[in-house]
């Protein structure tokens, strides 16, 4: 499988994956926040085929982009089916924040456990866990095989996501976070909307959650 991350930005830096099977160059992007003009031209120069488009969560600097690449390319977008309330309403997505309006019209709805698999691409192979706190739609996209995890804003290099948005629950996300993520193999690798690359093993020794967080789990 090929990652290829990109950073764009609108108002805030996020980080989009481009997860392809290398084989047949088709695959996922996950969480386009922004500049779909750029992302298209990546897609040209990489040669890369899509079949859908993953959201982690519904939040504007994740979602911002879905819109119009849907409607370009004619693939889905895939979300967890707490995401419609995001996907429609500029206050729960954050963007009216920033005084845009920012609506999916059409959302693909998935489960806990749901797998994500497409003939065009045989070697991709990703488990939707949800993963809610930082928004009730939050999730994480896993690949098991390979050992990486697309996190979007659960957990972050050293820090997790914020819990004071529309949704947002800090008990919530540290039982998310200790219950469905640092329970993977440690050598998975977590790639956040925000943060440098870490895995599931450097996360659970590290400060927040191999001390601080422990007094407030209960
Ligand atoms: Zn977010």
């Amino acid at each position: 499988m090929i990652i290829h991350p990109v950073t764009v930005q609108e108002f805030i830096p996020t980080n989009a994956y481009f997860y392809i099977d290398e084989d047949t160059r088709h695959g996922v992007l996950i969480d386009p926040g922004a500049e779909a003009d750029r992302l298209l031209n990546v897609m040209k120069e990489q040669d890369f085929s899509l079949q859908a488009i993953l959201l982690t969560h519904g939040h504007f600097d994740h979602i911002g982009a879905a819109e119009a690449l849907r409607q370009k390319l004619h693939i889905p977008v895939f979300m967890h089916e707490n995401g419609r309330e995001y996907a429609q309403n500029p206050k729960w997505n954050l963007s009216a924040a920033f005084g845009e309006e920012c609506i999916l019209e059409d959302i693909t709805c998935l489960k806990d456990g749901d797998m994500i698999e497409f003939p065009q691409a045989p070697g991709l192979h990703l488990k939707l866990i949800h993963t809610p706190g930082h928004t009730t739609d939050g999730c994480i996209y896993y690949d098991e095989a390979r050992h990486v995890a697309f996190v979007g804003d659960t957990i972050f290099a050293g820090s997790f996501g914020r819990t004071d948005f529309y949704g947002g629950d800090e008990g919530v996300l540290f039982r998310s976070i200790r219950d469905k993520i640092l329970t993977l193999p440690e050598e998975t690798v977590l790639l956040s909307g925000h943060s440098e690359e870490t895995t599931v093993g450097t996360e659970k020794n590290g400060p927040i959650w191999g001390h601080w967080a422990q007094g407030r789990l209960s």
